[in-house]
This record gives C-alpha cells, sequence and structure tokens, in this order.
C-alpha cells in the first residue's frame, strides 16, 4: 500500500512541476481512447503498477488542465497541493458527514468552513449553509429553500422569478428542476454593462402584478461566466426588499473576490442575499466538487430538505446532521480541503492570491486595448476581460481554435452583445504577467 501511495504521491507532483510546460488542453480520440481503456470487466486481478500506468498515461493526460497557469478558458479551478492532500486524507478515512454521529468533527470542520464563508460574504451570524458539489447543485439547493420560504415548497404556476440573459443556464435548469415553466423566468436583456437593470426587472415586475402573476425572486450575477459582470446587487437587494421578493445571488464564480478590496468594492451589497452560491473549485482554489450555499434564514435548509427514517433513529440529534441540509444523505469531507488550505497557507496569500487574478485581467486589458486591430468588448472586471480581433465571428473562433491546436494557451470565446468575443479569465495565481503578454502575441500570429 504504501509503494503504491508514494507512486501515486510522486505522480502527481511530477505533474504539477510539469504544468507549465504542457499543453493546457489536450484532446482524446474516442476510438483510441475506448481501444485503450474498454473492454469487458476483467475478472482475474492484475499488476496494481500496470493499472496505475494505464491511468497515468490514457486517461488523465487526456482533457483540459484547469489549473494549468495559460488555460483561460471559461472558469478554470487553479487548484492548491494542500487541498489535494485534504481529499486524499477525506478519502482514505472514507469520512461520512451525513450525521452528526457519523462524523462529529467532519462536520465541525463543515460548519467552520461555512461560517468563514458566511463572514467573509457578511451575511449575518445566524445564516447557515452547506456544501455541495458546485455551483449547479448549490443553486438546485438554493432556489428550493427559496421556494419553501415563498412558495410554500410548491412551484406555484403565477410565480415568477427574474434574471438577466447574462445569468448562468444553471439557474435555468434549477427552476426547472424544482418544476416551473420556462414561462416563469423572465430573462432580462442585460444593460450595456451587462448588468441586470433594476429598473428592467422593476418594470417586468409591474407587467407581471398587473396580470396577476406573483413576483417571487430574483437571481442576480456576482461575476457572470462571460464577462465578470457584477449585477448591481444593493439596488437589486432594495427592490427586492420593497416588493417582498427573495434574492438570490448566484456568486459561484466572483464572490471569493469580496476577500480583497477591489472585489468588496465591486461586490456590495452581496451581504443582503436572502441565499448566496459560491464555488470554492473555482476562485477558493480547491480541486473539484466543492460549492457552498448560504441562506440567510436559520433553519430553512432543514424545512427545505431535513430527511426522517427509521433506518436513522439511532443517529439524530447532535450538532448538525447536514443531511438535513442538501440532497445528500451519503455526503463526504468536502469541508477539509478548505478548511486545511486556509489553515496552511493563511486567509492573506488568497486575498493575495485573489487580488492577482483581478490585476492580471486587468494587464491584459491595458495591453489589448494599446494594440492596433483589437478591441476591449468588456473591460478587465473580476478577473476576466473579454475582447475581439478585427474581423467577423469566425474569425475569433478561428484564434480560438488555433490556441487550441497551438498548445500554448487556452482563451475561449463567448457572445457578448450578439457578437462572438474571446476572453480571458486569469484567476490563476500561477498565471504570470508574462504568460498574459505572450499569450496576447500568440493570438496576434496564430
Ligand atoms: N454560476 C456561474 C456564474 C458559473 O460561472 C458557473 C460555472 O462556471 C456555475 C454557476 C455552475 O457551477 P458548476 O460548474 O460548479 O456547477
Amino acid at each position: 500500500m504504501r509503494r503504491l501511495g508514494y507512486l501515486v504521491v510522486d505522480r502527481i507532483v511530477e505533474h504539477l512541476e510539469a504544468l507549465p510546460d504542457l499543453p493546457p488542453i489536450r484532446a482524446g480520440d474516442a476510438g483510441a481512447l475506448r481501444a485503450a481503456l474498454g473492454g469487458p470487466p476483467p475478472e482475474q486481478p492484475s499488476d496494481p503498477e500496470r493499472a496505475l500506468e494505464l491511468l497515468f498515461e490514457q486517461v488523465l493526460p487526456f482533457g483540459q488542465l484547469g489549473d494549468h497557469p495559460r488555460f483561460f478558458a471559461r472558469i478554470g479551478s487553479p487548484s492548491n497541493y494542500v487541498g489535494v492532500l485534504a481529499d486524499a486524507a477525506a478519502s482514505g478515512f472514507n469520512v461520512f458527514t451525513g450525521s452528526w454521529t457519523g462524523g462529529a468533527g467532519a462536520a465541525t470542520v463543515e460548519l467552520v468552513v461555512v461560517d468563514w464563508l458566511r463572514e467573509l460574504c457578511g451575511l449575518p451570524g445566524e445564516s447557515e449553509g452547506v456544501l455541495v458539489s458546485g455551483g449547479s447543485t448549490g443553486t438546485i439547493t438554493a432556489l428550493a429553500a427559496a421556494r419553501r420560504a415563498r412558495l410554500g415548497g410548491r412551484p406555484e404556476p403565477g410565480a415568477v422569478v427574474y434574471a438577466s440573459d447574462q445569468a448562468h443556464a444553471s439557474n435555468a435548469r434549477a427552476l426547472d428542476v424544482l418544476g416551473f415553466a420556462p414561462e416563469q423566468l423572465r430573462r432580462l436583456p442585460a444593460d450595456t454593462a451587462f448588468r441586470l437593470a433594476p429598473a428592467a426587472v422593476h418594470e417586468a415586475m409591474m407587467v407581471d402584478v398587473a396580470a396577476g402573476r406573483r413576483p417571487f425572486c430574483v437571481v442576480a450575477t456576482a461575476g457572470t461566466t462571460s464577462s465578470g459582470a457584477v449585477d448591481p446587487l444593493a439596488e437589486l437587494a432594495e427592490l427586492c426588499a420593497e416588493h417582498g421578493l427573495w434574492l438570490h445571488v448566484d456568486g459561484a464564480y466572483g464572490a471569493p473576490a469580496v476577500l480583497c478590496p477591489a472585489g468588496r468594492a465591486a461586490l456590495r451589497g452581496l451581504e443582503r442575499a436572502d441565499s448566496l452560491v459560491l464555488d470554492p473549485h473555482k476562485w477558493l482554489f480547491q480541486p473539484y466538487e466543492l460549492g457552498c450555499v448560504l441562506v440567510r434564514e436559520p433553519g430553512l435548509l432543514e424545512r427545505t430538505f431535513a430527511l426522517t427514517g427509521d433506518y436513522l433513529r439511532d443517529v439524530t440529534g447532535g450538532e448538525v446532521n447536514f443531511r438535513d441540509r442538501s440532497l445528500q444523505l451519503t455526503r463526504g469531507g468536502r469541508a477539509l480541503k478548505l478548511w486545511l488550505s486556509i489553515r496552511v497557507f493563511g486567509l492573506a496569500a488568497f486575498r493575495d492570491a485573489v487580488a492577482r487574478g483581478i490585476a492580471l485581467a486587468e494587464h491584459a486589458e491595458v495591453l489589448l486595448s494599446a494594440r492596433p486591430g483589437w478591441e476591449v468588448v468588456a473591460p478587465a472586471q473580476l478577473g476576466i476581460v473579454c475582447f475581439r480581433r478585427a474581423g467577423d465571428d469566425e474569425e475569433q473562433s478561428r484564434i480560438a481554435d488555433a490556441m487550441g491546436r497551438d498548445g500554448f494557451a487556452a482563451p475561449s470565446t463567448t457572445v457578448l452583445g450578439g457578437r462572438a468575443v474571446l476572453r480571458l479569465c486569469t484567476i490563476n495565481p500561477r498565471t504570470t504577467f508574462a504568460d498574459v503578454e505572450r499569450t496576447i502575441e500568440r493570438m496576434e500570429i496564430v
């Protein structure tokens, strides 16, 4: 066991050391992969070292390296090694956090971590939370709580939710799963800064009220996936308070920016959320899968998700039973990685790393603005900058594809204001300013 374990650790460390020299994305050939990895399940045992070799040579190299210093596509996941070790320990001890009896130590760590995140985001002390696999499940969890609080737990047909057309698609999917019809979500056109305008929400609400419908919830985004834009949270909170709507904030990407002064200023009003989702596996540098849901009203998660059963009668009571706060009964030790890495590195390192991500995108914006043939379409916001090369939409896709084949850096594309744009998401603390400079130079010649 030790020999194999050390082998795995060595391979992980070698991989992390080699990262800057690897292509950030390596495509796989479906036929070749299936041929190397498939076949019927072997009836007989085989040499574990050879099986591990197959894993390291034929499985793990194919895909995106979200923690690569020049992976700028979509949202990266610049994880950290302490978090990796905590995940290994959680797996090795097969930590269970569904009940207090099942894992009092790890459940306490989860309470601690959730409370750290709550405090950072400025929600009141009695607010509660739970860790989940990521933003998508977090949104289902949060909106189920909202539905419980405001609609008695049912997707009342007249209830209406408001979001901008820049909101992440997981919000619409969550509402769908929760039984809301597509027309119960108003996807309002964002303003010229790609934000949800409170006046547009107000106007849509008035139309709905006049038609006998019931405005129920605003989904505000704190850091959109496309451009990093932050909806005007304080103003939307005001509107929600005035009209009795639930304010859900999707901070899956951007909420961790509260750690640094520039981010905190951009996220003013975050603390007024009724529910909030953020993803430590994005901008808090954790390995997948780690999302967090925070809910202002104490006890609401339990009112939404409490699970009972005769077979659970021996494991009730105690400080907390996390099975009662989300859809998972059997759940592992997700909190350990964030807790351990904050303990080891200190929060100041996280603050610096987040500020650096913001500064890298600003650096890219300055460079692009000064270069003929480039247009900045959305200025650097929370670590994302969107821009266009002279030419049509196909030209932007061609550059992204060519960069993929070139293998030096991975930008991605999105659509803003009806036009395709290139974007860089620069949240990896291992990214250097030279990495950004060389990436921009490369995009010009591919
Ligand atoms: N919300 C936003 C703003 C996101 O950027 C993302 C993912 O990028 C999600 C939600 C979904 O999160 P996950 O991929 O962890 O399910």
